[in-house]
């Protein structure tokens, strides 16, 4: 990020949302390498498995035992010598001795010609490779004692028997490093017996609202002026990524007033987001101010909602954020574009930073119910409602009006068509 009139990104031509992104991860990655090479050790923290859904794990989580532990049955049934089914004959016929249930063990001795009851997940005894499920078999008795017997052509030595190490061997990753924690991997973590895990340090992000207009919730509305929605939708998108928020409320367009905000923000966030301020009429004004406290660049965005947007650092206290820099977004304070920014820009931004390995949302293609009009040259966000077909091929429709303020229409909408920079008008179908 540089003040210089020749970098491509400050030229008065716009830019491509592909290098937008592509700058963003850049800086992103230098103010993880500066992080590291300062050696924050604050930037992890140990806590309670029942307090890591959505956390960043921060190391591989590697597993202090086999999983399963010991060789069990994968089934209710019957478990045996396999060598029973080389012999010959249409049935195999074989004398219960025991049963072995799930955390009470069988202990004896199986001979071949012999079986044991098993139970799911029973430990196999010594010896034994072979379970043969319950419906297969027939019971029977032999010699006045319990047996059963079953076709030989419906098994195969060895089936039906969960090998020791064969989900997971001790020593190796259960879990990567980056991977945001899902119920699932709660489970495995459990599974294993941990109960700690060293996840990332939630990510502090400031917000702040700016513009003479804007009002706060719980107050009358003068005329001329607006609620201050975007601090809500802005606190609901983080909230989802579960990192710490730092409201810095509304700030008047006032020079002072907007500098004073952006530094006390540095003093306390890793990242600062601003909505409003950076279209056309304001950028100059918020340009200035951010010139002493950082290296911010103003950008038009080949894309729509959501055109103009400043991007960069603030320096910051050295010891309070990730970095000595605190990382900047000036998103535009239309309500819709607010949030299309960061969706397509803020969200993996912080995940990145945060140490996350996944972070883009997932992307699918699907049929267009009706005709779409596009302009080529800018990509595009419309907000949409991704269904079914009959045949179950997936469809998508606009929410209707796509102007830059309607919020309803993002209400509505469950996913983005994205229609990509060099695309046109697009038919239905
Ligand atoms: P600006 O980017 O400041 O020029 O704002 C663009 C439009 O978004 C204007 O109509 C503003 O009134 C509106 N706007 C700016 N900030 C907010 C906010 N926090 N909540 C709702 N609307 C806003
Ligand atoms: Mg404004």
């Amino acid at each position: 990020m540089t003040q210089a009139p020749s970098d491509p990104i400050l030229l008065s031509t716009s830019l491509h949302v592909d290098e937008a992104r592509k700058a963003i991860a850049s800086l992103v990655n230098e103010l993880i390498h500066e992080s590291q090479y300062m050696n924050t050790t604050h930037d992890k923290e140990c806590i309670a498995l029942d307090q890591a859904i959505d956390r960043i794990l921060a190391e591989d989580l590697l597993s202090p035992i086999d999983v399963p532990a010991a060789d069990n049955s994968a089934m209710d049934g019957y478990a045996f010598h396999g060598v029973c089914l080389d012999e010959s004959g249409q049935t195999v016929v074989l004398q219960i001795i025991g049963t072995a249930y799930a955390g009470k063990p069988y202990d004896g001795k199986v001979e071949p010609g012999q079986c044991l009851k098993i139970m799911t997940g029973a430990l196999m005894p010594q010896g034994l490779d072979t379970v043969v499920p319950q419906e297969f078999t027939t019971e029977l008795t032999l010699n006045d004692k319990p047996a059963i017997e079953f076709n030989r052509t419906l098994l195969k030595s060895g089936e039906n028997r969960r090998l020791r190490g064969e989900d997971l061997q001790k020593g190796k990753a259960a879990i990567s490093a980056g991977r945001i924690l899902r119920p699932s991997d709660l489970g495995l973590a459990a599974s294993l017996g941990i109960a700690e895990l060293k996840v990332r340090r939630r990510l502090k992000v400031a917000i702040l609202s700016s513009g003479d207009e804007l009002c706060p919730l719980g107050q009358k509305l003068e005329a001329g002026s607006i609620y201050d929605s975007n601090r809500y939708s802005l606190i609901g998108l983080l909230n989802r990524l579960n990192l710490e928020i730092i409201d810095c409320g509304i700030v008047r367009d006032d020079p002072s007033a907007l500098k004073q905000a952006f530094f006390e923000a540095t003093k306390v966030a890793d990242v600062l987001i601003c909505s409003g301020g950076v279209s056309v009429g304001e950028a100059d004004h918020t340009k200035q101010i951010l010139q002493d406290l950082g290296d911010v660049g103003f950008w038009k965005i080949a894309m729509r909602p959501g055109r103009p947007m400043a991007f960069g650092t603030l320096k910051s206290v050295p010891g309070q954020s990730f970095a000595h820099r605190t990382l900047f977004f000036g998103l535009p304070g239309n309500p819709v574009a607010v949030m299309v920014t960061f969706y397509q820009f803020v969200r993996s931004a912080l995940l990145q930073l945060n140490g996350a390995s996944q972070t883009s949302p997932p992307i699918t293609q699907a049929i267009a119910q009706d005709p779409i009009r596009k302009r080529a040259g800018r990509t595009e966000f419309q907000r949409a409602i991704l269904g079914r077909r009959e045949d179950g091929k997936p469809t998508v429709r606009t929410t209707g009006s796509q102007g830059a303020g309607i919020l309803r229409s993002m209400s509505e909408a469950n996913c983005f068509i994205i229609l990509n920079h060099e695309q046109g008008n697009v038919a239905a179908g």
